[in-house]
């Protein structure tokens, strides 16, 4: 078995890789004032072997007959394991870990290496009404891996993917890989690309994060605009379920009713395990182009980005940043001596008198992908297009910076945390016609949050993932809280992030799904009707409701 990557349990990412602030004097310096922090970092996550951990509740025969199913090896009792597999990766669940708060520690953690492992965990869970949590890479940023279980089950135990990770078959003829959903992207993306292939699928989780908890998540990749969500990738998957196993038919399309695969997808683990999945493939893009622009306004680039969708080209990435989280990443380039400083003030002042000014101003990070003469006409096409606005070409030195480091912005989080800081991310989705408004609601509900609160803060957003019909807002918001209060004031915040989004046209969630967090808005969202189908999916597949309990589901209060 290929290992999983190893990451840090208290944090994003490699163990050995920093987010170094002091290569960012700009930034850090930049945000003390607007936060106004004063303090050294101060908070930091306790030694794992100094947490105290309750006694597992399986008992000696509960073991035996586990033991039985899956040998010793594939069930991990000791402290470590069941503290690394407590949380996943949201803000909630990092300052809990800071704050030295350890809630629902599972009782297990399993390791099945077949398909007929899983299937007798979930006859032996079922039997004895234990909580079964399934898990991936356990990135979730939104509670789905939290081991919570409902008043009937005591017990939970986490059900780890990590050993089902083959890719099964590459079809050259078909375009499709048959693969087992605990493989990471990375390793799956390898394999891939030795036969000439790439799935395109590209979250910033990527490295950690598995093909399973992608399906059941509903991931968008940082160029789905071209290449789709994972929903748009799947042809066909396995799930198995306390039921019994269900298959989707491999075929490319049918009109055999509604489609199976995505009341499947998106299911967050409540309804069984994907085991398996039939993924459609991309021919490797021969060209790859990335490049930056900058816009006088937010306004003006949302209406040529608009623009290039309307016409029919899809960018493999589209991130159009405001005018707030533009001058952050401004401010966030690496300075290394005094002349490029020196520059660096040049250059803004001449931004500045060319009317890009700061708080106003809206960066573009653009990818092309695809063969050469598709790139090239792309290039051609969307140079047209900004001939009508006030835009300056960056150029490709800045998004070829931001696609080799597309995966190390997480790391800043860490570092922040370290000062108690408030760090998130919101991301919804809505219809070109209301972008505007929900991005100006949001951040004034984020803002009169932080009024409340009598805490300083910063909100900014960004359009992701284009659609020709809208697209996806992303935010983010740092906030300084009162010391000792920062998952509190974290709620009240989301609480009114949250609310504005579903009151104001927007989805609850684009891609990071429901989870926990998001489940009190999930009523709202989808009505009635819809949550009795899914209840009654739900008790199709797990009568005993064994199955990611507090997941996705409302609460009876909720409802
Ligand atoms: C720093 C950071 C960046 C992120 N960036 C992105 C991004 O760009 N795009 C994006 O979409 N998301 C992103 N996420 C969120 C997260 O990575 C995704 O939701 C991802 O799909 C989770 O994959 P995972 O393997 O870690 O799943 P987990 O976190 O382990 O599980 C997610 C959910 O799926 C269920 N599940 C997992 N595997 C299975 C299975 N085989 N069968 C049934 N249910 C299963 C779990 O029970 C849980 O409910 C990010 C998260 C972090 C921390």
């Amino acid at each position: 078995m290929k290992d999983a990557p190893s990451s840090k349990w208290w944090g994003w990412g490699d163990p050995d890789k920093r987010f170094d602030l002091s290569l960012r004097p700009y930034f850090f310096s930049n945000l003390k004032s607007i936060l106004k922090i004063e303090n050294a970092p101060h908070l930091f996550p306790p030694p794992l072997e100094k947490i105290s951990v309750p006694e597992t509740k399986l008992d000696h025969e509960e073991i035996l007959a586990l033991e039985k199913i899956l040998s010793p090896e594939g069930i991990w009792l000791s402290s470590k394991e069941r503290i690394t597999h407590a949380y996943g990766k949201s803000f909630r669940d990092l300052m809990r870990i800071r704050y030295g708060i350890f809630e629902n520690i599972p009782d297990a953690i399993l390791i099945p290496r077949s398909e007929a492992d899983i299937l007798r965990i979930l006859e032996w869970a079922q039997q004895n009404k234990i909580a079964v949590i399934p898990r991936g890479g356990g990135t979730s940023v939104v509670g789905g891996v939290e081991a919570v279980s409902d008043p009937t089950q005591r017990k939970r135990v986490v059900l780890d993917m990590r050993a089902l990770n083959r890719v099964l078959s590459i079809s050259e003829t078909d375009m499709i890989a048959e693969v087992e959903t605990g493989i990471f992207g990375g390793d799956l993306e390898t394999q891939l690309n030795q036969k000439g292939f790439s799935l395109c699928h590209f979250p910033e989780s990527f490295q950690y994060s598995t093909l399973g908890g992608w399906i059941a998540a509903r991931s968008a990749g940082q160029q789905s605009t071209l290449y789709g969500k994972i929903e748009d990738m799947v042809e066909s998957l396995r799930l198995i379920t306390p039921a019994g196993v269900v298959d989707s038919l491999p075929v490319p399309a049918a009109a055999n009713g509604p489609d199976w695969d995505q009341l499947i997808i998106g299911s967050e683990g409540i309804f069984g395990i994907i085991s398996r999945a039939r993924m459609k493939l991309k021919i490797l893009p021969q060209e790859k182009y990335y490049t930056a622009y900058l816009f006088n306004s937010f306004e003006a680039g949302m209406a040529a980005v608009q623009e290039i969708i309307r016409q029919g080209i899809l960018p493999s990435t589209v991130r159009l940043s405001d005018s707030t989280e533009t001058d952050f990443i401004f401010s966030l380039r690496e300075i290394s001596s005094a002349f490029s400083a020196l520059l660096d003030r040049n250059m803004q002042k001449w931004f500045a008198w060319k009317g890009f000014v700061p708080h106003k101003r809206s960066l573009l990070i653009l990818g092309l992908e695809g063969t050469l003469p598709k790139v090239k006409y792309e290039k051609a096409a969307i140079k047209k297009i900004f001939k009508h606005y006030t835009v300056f070409h960056l150029g490709s030195k800045v998004g070829n910076g931001w696609y080799r480091h597309r995966f190390e912005n997480p790391y800043l989080r860490d570092e922040l945390l370290g000062y108690e800081l408030i760090v998130d991310t919101l991301e919804t989705a809505t219809e070109w016609g209301n972008v505007e408004h929900l991005h100006a609601a949001v951040k004034s509900a984020i803002e009169a949050a932080f009024r409340e609160l009598e805490i300083k803060g910063v909100v900014m957003a960004h359009l992701s993932h284009l659609y020709t019909t809208g697209s996806s807002l992303y935010f983010i918001f740092l906030a300084k809280p009162h010391r000792g209060r920062a998952l509190e004031e974290w709620t009240v915040i989301k609480r009114a992030a949250s609310d504005t989004i579903v009151e104001n046209g927007g989805t609850i969630s684009h891609h990071h799904g429901v989870g926990i967090d998001h489940r009190p808005w999930i009523r709202k969202e989808l009505g009635t009707l819809q949550l009795q189908l899914l209840r009654q999916m739900k008790k199709q597949f797990d009568p005993a409701g064994i199955l990611n309990p507090g997941k996705l589901l409302p609460t009876e209060n909720e409802t």
